[in-house]
């Protein structure tokens, strides 16, 4: 398998508006929703599309190649892989949720209402890939409109359509180069200045600005946030614990979306 960073790439101008990204994002996680009514992200919406100026519009974690949430984290409960999504560590994650402040594109949801809530996005199906398979959206797409690939593939794969039909395309592939580079890019028809799929956030990768923007919250806020994760953590691994001592089996890290 080629181990080069992937990504995904969404064409806006050969979307249907089918649903059956969404479709299958909701099958491959078991979650229990109607596509059609999934406009917005959500614990157990790991994609979304709603019409924006009667484009269909697809919203998802973009794989930041420098992510704010990854390095905001304090527990390190979310990396970035070398294959190039962006996953999370829930037996890590203490709830503080200072990646749902930081992220640029509004992705991470959080489980308000679990016993154990968790932070929940797209992982870029990092399963299915490991074994060789196409992210779940990617394969269910008839229209060529969502497609995975290499991180250059899919850039050099943009330029093109933008080059063979220059009429179709605003001439911007969005992701690669905002916030440093994402891995999950955009090709739209004409400027959409909604869900990230404007240039107004700049180049820059945001890590290095996350500190800065949450010197901006006020103290208590992340204190609170502090504590109350902290507080969850606690809990979590008491239960955990007490899990494993019933159980009297060995405690080892899950990875989970
Ligand atoms: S889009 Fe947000 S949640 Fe996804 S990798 Fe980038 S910073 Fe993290
Ligand atoms: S890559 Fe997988 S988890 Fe992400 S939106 Fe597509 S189907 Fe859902
Ligand atoms: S499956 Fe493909 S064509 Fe259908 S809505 Fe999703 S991206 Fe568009």
């Amino acid at each position: 398998m080629n181990t080069e960073p992937r990504g995904l790439l969404f064409d806006m101008t050969r979307c249907w508006g089918c649903r059956n990204c969404v479709e299958a994002c909701i099958a491959e996680h078991d979650f229990e929703r109607d596509a059609e009514q999934t406009t917005e992200l959500a614990a157990d919406a790991f994609t979304a599309m709603k019409e924006v100026d009667d484009l269909p519009v697809r919203n998802l974690c973009r794989h930041c190649v420098t992510p704010s949430c990854a390095s905001v984290c304090p527990v390190g409960a979310l990396q970035k892989t070398e294959l190039g999504p962006v996953v999370y560590d829930a037996s890590k994650c203490m709830g503080c949720r200072y990646c749902m402040v930081s992220c640029p594109f509004d992705i991470p949801r959080y489980e308000w209402h679990a016993t154990v809530p968790k932070i929940r996005k797209c992982d870029m199906c990092i399963g299915r890939m490991e074994k060789g398979e196409l992210p779940a959206c990617a394969e269910a797409c008839p229209a060529d409109a969502t497609t995975a690939g290499t991180r250059a593939e899919l850039i050099a794969e943009a330029h093109r359509r933008i080059a063979e039909s220059p009429g179709d395309y605003l001439d911007h592939v969005y992701g690669e180069h905002e916030v440093g580079g994402t891995s999950v890019l955009f090709l739209a028809p004409k400027e959409m200045p909604v869900l990230g799929y404007e240039a107004s956030l700049g180049d820059q990768p945001l890590p290095r600005l996350t500190w800065q923007v949450l010197e901006h919250i006020p103290p208590f806020a992340l204190t609170g946030c502090a504590v109350l994760g902290a507080f969850a953590w606690i809990v979590r691994r008491r239960d955990q614990l007490g899990q494993h001592a019933d159980d009297g089996a060995p405690q080892s890290p899950s990875r989970s979306t």
